[in-house]
């Protein structure tokens, strides 16, 4: 069997990783190695981790509810790891010593259409995802970020380890980003694309995305979020979640093989029309 990859979760049954990473792999010309799920209960993490190089690993992908165990767990960490607190990506040397990067902060930043330098942004969410949104907006030189999360305690203690400026209501910008979990459901739950309760849930109203040019939301589900609707009814830019997996996974897969994959490959594993957006 060839090299192994593969995405560390609990659940991880809906992960598009393997689909996309599969194609991307094939498309660089490493058609035997191989990128799997991997569903692995907290309590198993530690030590599935460590057996993985074993058993001809070379590296993984970490999400939700690991990544800050897989920071914790590394050999060494990259200073974007270390400043967010959390790692989505694990490559594995040959002598088993474990290597954690953060592949979410740069992979947002590649999906904006302009240098993030000198603009003004409002971060939605106050969790492991927004701590990278943050981060990585900071780093690139944005001149504003702030900070709204549902429980403003969150917010103000995110902003004072990583900066940002902690809000209470949604404020004009630039670029808008979505870090919160709302909207994941919206597969499964019966409602209209336009009653409105996702937006409320995030503290906005429709008439208040005609504030944001660019519009970002990390959820990705088969149908649109409210949230990306609302914002192209008011003609902004958008990304959706589907694109930032792309992004991240693609930096991802550089960092295991040293191949650049093509984004267009893996938008079209990943269900999407490589024209869209
Ligand atoms: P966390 O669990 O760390 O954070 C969840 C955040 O969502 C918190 O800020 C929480 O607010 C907020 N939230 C949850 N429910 C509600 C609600 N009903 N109303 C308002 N706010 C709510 O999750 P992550 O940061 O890791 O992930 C967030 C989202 O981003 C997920 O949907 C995830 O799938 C997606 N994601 C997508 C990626 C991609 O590649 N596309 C990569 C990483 C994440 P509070 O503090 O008040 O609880």
């Amino acid at each position: 069997m060839g090299p192994r990859l593969g995405v560390l979760g609990w659940p991880v049954r809906h992960s598009r990783s393997p689909a996309i990473q599969n194609a991307a792999l094939a498309a660089v010309g490493l058609a035997e190695w191989r990128y799997q799920l991997l569903p692995v209960p907290p309590i198993l993490f530690s030590e599935t981790v460590r057996a993985l190089p074993g058993a001809g690993f070379r590296g993984a992908n970490v999400t939700i509810p690991h990544k800050e165990a897989a920071l914790a767990l590394a050999d060494d960490a990259t200073a974007s790891a270390r400043a967010i607190g959390a790692a989505n990506t694990l490559t594995f040397d040959r002598d088993g010593a474990i290597h954690a990067d953060n592949t979410d902060a740069p992979g947002l930043i590649a999906t904006l259409p302009f240098d993030a330098a000198g603009r003004s942004a409002l971060v939605l969410g106050a969790g492991g995802s927004a701590r990278a949104a943050v981060w990585a907006l900071l780093e690139a030189g944005t001149r504003e970020v702030r900070v709204w999360n549902r429980s403003p305690e969150r917010a103000r203690a995110l902003c004072a380890e990583l900066g940002g400026i902690p809000v209470l209501d949604a404020e004009p910008a630039d670029l808008l980003v979505n870090c919160t979990s709302v909207g994941l459901d919206g597969d499964s739950v019966e409602r209209s694309a336009t009653d409105g309760h996702e937006l409320n849930q995030l503290g906005l109203t429709f008439d208040q995305l005609g504030e944001y040019s660019h519009v970002i939301d990390l959820v990705y589900r088969s149908k649109t979020t409210e949230l990306l609707d609302a914002a192209r009814a008011h003609g902004a830019r958008t990304v959706d979640g589907l694109e930032i997996l792309v992004q991240q996974g693609a930096l991802s897969l550089q960092l295991w093989t040293g191949h650049e994959p093509s984004r267009d490959i893996m938008r079209q594993a990943a269900g999407r029309d490589p024209a869209a957006d």
